[in-house]
C-alpha cells in the first residue's frame, strides 16, 4: 500500500490499520497505542564533501517497542522524509509480528541519491548517521538494529558496524548492533539473497493454494507462470532468479529506471543481468522489444501471470491498476500498491500478495543473523558432523539389510549434514510457507476481511495487542 491523490504513505498504512482493527474486537486504547510511532530522531549533519560542506537530512524511527530491539532498515533515497520513514516503521512492526520475529518496527533514512556520492563520500555519511544514531542511542543489540533497504547494501552495514564497535568496544555483542553485514563480518550466509528468496517462497505458497488458484482460474503450481518484474536491484533480481532457477518460472518483461524490455517467450535472468553489467542498460537486449524510460512502467501492464513491483512505493496507482493483467501482484517492494489502486485490483478479482508479508524474509534472515551474533558461533557447526556420522550409519544398516548398496551420488546427498546456508533457507521457507498459511486462514475465515492484505493486519494486530498484554506492557 502507499501514498495516493487521498493522501500520505502514512496515512494509507493507518487506514489500512483502522479498517482491519474493526475485526479484532480489542478495545480502542490498545489500537491507539499499536498504531502511533513512539519515536522519531531527525538530524541534519554536515560532512566535508569536495572541499565544501554539505548539510544532509536524515531520520530514524522506532514505532513499537512492545518487543525489543526494534528493527528495520536504512534507506538512501531523495524521497526520504518524516511519513516516509514512520510509515515504513510501521510497516516494520506489522511485519515482524505476521512472521513471528521478536522484534518492534523500526526505519532510517537518509536524504541522498546514493548514486551521485563516490564510494570515500558514501562511507563519510554513512559513519556520520551512525554517529548520530550512537549518540541518541538510537542503535545497539539490545536497542535499535538497521539493515539494508533501498540504496544500501551489506557495504554500508559494515561501516555501520564498525563506528558502532569503535564507540563500544566494551561490548561483546556489537555485530548484533546491524544486520546484513558480509559474510566474514559477522554475516549470515543468505542473507543478501534472503528478501527475494522470501517473495518467491511467498509467491509460490500462494501458487500452491488449490482454493486461491480456482478463485483465480489459474493452474496450480510456479512451472511455467509468467512473471514481469519491476527493479532489478538486490530484491528484484534476487526473487526473478530463484523464480526462475527454482520455480520455472518464466520472465517475461522487466523494468528498470533506463526502461523496459518484453519478451513473450521469455528472457534469461542470469543472461540480462551479464547484459545490462556490460552495456549498462538493459535496454535493446537481443530479441526483447524495448521501451525508452518515460514508458517503463507500461510493462507491468502487458500479460503475465504474477506481476512483482520490486523498486519502490506508489507504482501501481488508480492510473494503471484497471490495465493490470496479472491476476496475482507479489509486493516485493514496500508500498508499491496505492490504497485507490487496491480497492480497483480487488473489484477486479486481482490477488495481492501484501508486502508486510511478502518482503518479510529479508528481517527474518536478519533475526537469524542477529542470533548468530549473539551466540558467537556458526549455525550448523554443533551438529553437521553428528549428523553427518548418524546419516552415514543409517545406509549403512539400510545396505547391510538389503543386501544392495545405495549409489555414491545419492549417498553423497543423503549424508550430508546441513550447513549455514541450508539452514539459514530452511528456517525462511518454513517462515514464510506457515505466514502464508496463517493468513490464507483468516482471509477465508472472517467473511468481511476484503483481501489478503486485511488478513494480514488483522493477524499482526491481533498478535502484537497479545504481546502488550501478556508481557504485563499494557496497564
Ligand atoms: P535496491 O536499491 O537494491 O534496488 C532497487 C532497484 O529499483 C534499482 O535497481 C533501481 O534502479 C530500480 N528502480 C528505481 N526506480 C525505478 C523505477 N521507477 N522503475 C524501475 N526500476 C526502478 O533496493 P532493494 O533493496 O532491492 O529494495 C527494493 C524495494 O524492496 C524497496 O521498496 C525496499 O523497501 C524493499 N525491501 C527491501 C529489503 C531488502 O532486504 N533489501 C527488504 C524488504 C523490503
Amino acid at each position: 500500500m502507499s501514498a495516493d491523490k487521498h493522501g500520505t504513505f502514512l496515512a494509507s498504512v493507518n487506514s489500512y490499520y483502522d479498517s482491519a482493527a474493526q475485526h479484532t474486537g480489542l478495545n480502542q486504547g490498545l489500537l491507539d497505542q499499536i498504531k502511533s510511532c513512539n519515536s522519531v530522531y531527525q538530524v541534519n549533519f554536515p560532512v566535508k564533501i569536495n572541499g565544501k560542506v554539505k548539510v544532509i537530512e536524515a531520520y530514524r524511527a522506532q514505532h513499537s517497542h512492545h518487543r525489543n530491539p526494534t528493527k528495520g532498515g536504512i534507506r538512501y533515497s531523495m524521497h526520504v522524509n518524516q511519513d516516509e520513514v514512520v510509515a515504513l516503521a510501521t510497516l516494520m512492526s506489522y511485519k515482524c509480528a505476521i512472521v513471528d520475529v521478536p522484534f518492534g518496527g523500526a526505519k532510517g533514512g537518509v536524504k541522498i541519491n546514493p548514486w551521485e556520492y563516490s564510494e570515500n563520500e558514501l562511507e563519510k555519511i554513512t559513519r556520520r548517521y551512525t554517529t548520530e544514531l550512537v549518540r541518541r542511542k538510537f542503535i545497539g543489540p539490545a536497542i535499535d538494529v538497521p539493515a539494508p533497504d533501498y540504496g544500501t547494501g551489506s557495504r554500508e552495514m559494515a561501516w555501520i558496524y564498525d563506528t558502532y564497535r569503535a564507540f563500544h568496544p566494551e561490548d561483546i555483542n556489537a555485530a548484533g548492533c546491524v544486520t546484513g553485514k558480509p559474510v566474514n563480518q559477522n554475516g549470515v550466509r543468505g542473507r543478501t539473497e534472503a528478501t527475494g528468496r522470501g517473495c518467491y517462497y511467498g509467491i509460490r505458497q500462494a501458487l500452491n493454494t488449490p482454493k486461491l488458484m480456482k478463485k483465480l482460474g489459474m493452474t496450480v503450481g510456479t512451472a511455467g507462470k509468467r512473471i514481469v518484474v519491476q527493479g532489478l536491484g538486490n530484491v528484484g533480481s534476487h526473487t526473478a532468479m530463484i523464480s526462475q532457477d527454482e520455480g520455472d518460472m518464466v520472465i517475461v518483461g522487466v523494468s528498470e529506471v533506463e526502461g523496459a524490455i518484453y519478451k513473450k517467450d521469455g528472457i534469461d535472468i542470469h543472461d540480462l543481468l551479464k547484459f545490462r553489467k556490460e552495456h549498462g542498460s538493459i535496454l535493446n537486449y537481443p530479441g526483447a522489444e524495448s521501451f525508452g524510460k518515460d514508458q517503463r512502467r507500461i510493462v507491468m501492464e502487458f500479460d503475465c501471470d504474477v506481476l512483482i513491483p520490486a523498486a519502490l512505493e506508489n507504482q501501481i496507482t488508480e492510473k494503471n491498476a484497471e490495465k493490470i493483467q496479472a491476476k496475482i501482484i507479489g509486493e516485493a517492494a514496500n508500498g508499491p500498491v496505492t490504497a485507490g489502486a487496491a480497492k480497483i485490483l480487488a473489484q477486479r478479482g486481482v490477488m495481492v500478495i501484501p508486502d508486510i508479508y511478502l518482503n518479510a524474509g529479508g528481517v527474518t534472515v536478519s533475526y537469524f543473523e542477529w542470533l548468530k551474533n549473539l551466540s558467537h558461533m556458526r549455525f550448523g557447526r554443533l551438529e553437521k558432523r553428528f549428523d553427518e556420522a548418524n546419516n552415514r550409519r543409517i545406509i549403512d544398516q539400510i545396505e547391510k539389510l538389503t543386501g544392495k548398496s545405495v549409489d555414491e551420488r545419492d549417498r553423497n546427498m543423503i549424508v550430508r549434514g546441513a550447513d549455514e546456508v541450508d539452514l539459514v533457507r530452511s528456517g525462511l521457507e518454513e517462515t514464510m510457507i506457515s505466514s502464508f498459511d496463517q493468513l490464507y486462514e483468516v482471509y477465508e475465515r472472517k467473511r468481511k476481511v476484503e483481501d489478503l492484505r486485511s488478513a494480514a493486519f488483522v493477524t499482526a494486530i491481533s498478535k502484537i495487542a497479545n504481546d502488550y498484554i501478556s508481557l504485563g506492557i499494557w496497564p
